[in-house]
């Protein structure tokens, strides 16, 4: 469910922001600065990073500072959130949506990620789970957080419904004991009324 940008994020797009203007050169190698903040257990702390663009590929800011925040100590789960700020000459630095590499990327490092993305068009800045940036993904089955992640709801599901089969055979066994004591009751409640019917003649 996609949620406006709040303090904690705008303030992480600050810390992008000035990160991005200690950066000399802006114009090839180093143009977007990406933040993450940790979750409550890593401390809330932030890391920050640049991507480094190369003609063979390079390497997007939010690749790099996910390995920053590793190098920290921080586990997938330990990222809460993420974002990415770009400088463009002569305007104001803004929120760049991540491309779609690093969308898949950011699936299966942490499936919980929260993303901050610009609405189209609009100067609107939202948080959205990185899920709902990548709909109908390719899962990589290799990768030891979302196939995991995966796995373990899996199997949570299927124990919930074997839990759910048994209450309800219970409840179905429940219902047939009360319904053959009803029947033998409502005989038993025939027998008298027969018996009350044919009174015993005395001669
Ligand atoms: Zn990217």
């Amino acid at each position: 469910m996609p949620t406006k940008t709040d303090l904690e994020n705008n303030e992480l797009i600050k810390i992008a922001s000035k990160a991005l203007s200690k950066i000399p050169d802006k114009k090839n190698t180093h143009t977007i600065v990406a933040a993450v903040c940790s979750t409550p257990r890593f401390g809330r702390r932030t890391f920050v990073a640049v991507d480094v663009d190369h003609f063979n590929g390079g390497a997007c800011a939010e690749l790099v500072v996910l390995g920053a925040a590793a190098a920290q100590g921080a586990l997938p789960s330990d990222i809460k959130t993420i974002v990415a700020v770009l400088k463009r000459p002569g305007e104001r630095d803004t929120v760049v949506n991540s491309c779609g590499r690093c969308r898949q990327v950011l699936l299966d490092y942490n499936p919980d990620i929260k993303v901050v993305v610009m609405l189209e068009g609009q100067r609107e800045r939202i948080t959205v789970l990185v899920s709902e940036l990548l709909p109908f993904p390719y899962f990589w089955t290799f990768g030891d957080t979302t196939a995991k992640k995966l796995e373990e709801e899996a199997q949570e599901e299927e124990a919930q419904e074997e839990e759910a089969q048994e209450e309800a055979q219970e409840e179905e066994a429940q219902e047939e004991a009360q319904e053959e004591e009803a029947q033998e009751e409502e005989s038993q409640l025939d027998e008298e009324s027969q018996n009350e019917g044919s009174p015993t003649l005395s001669c």
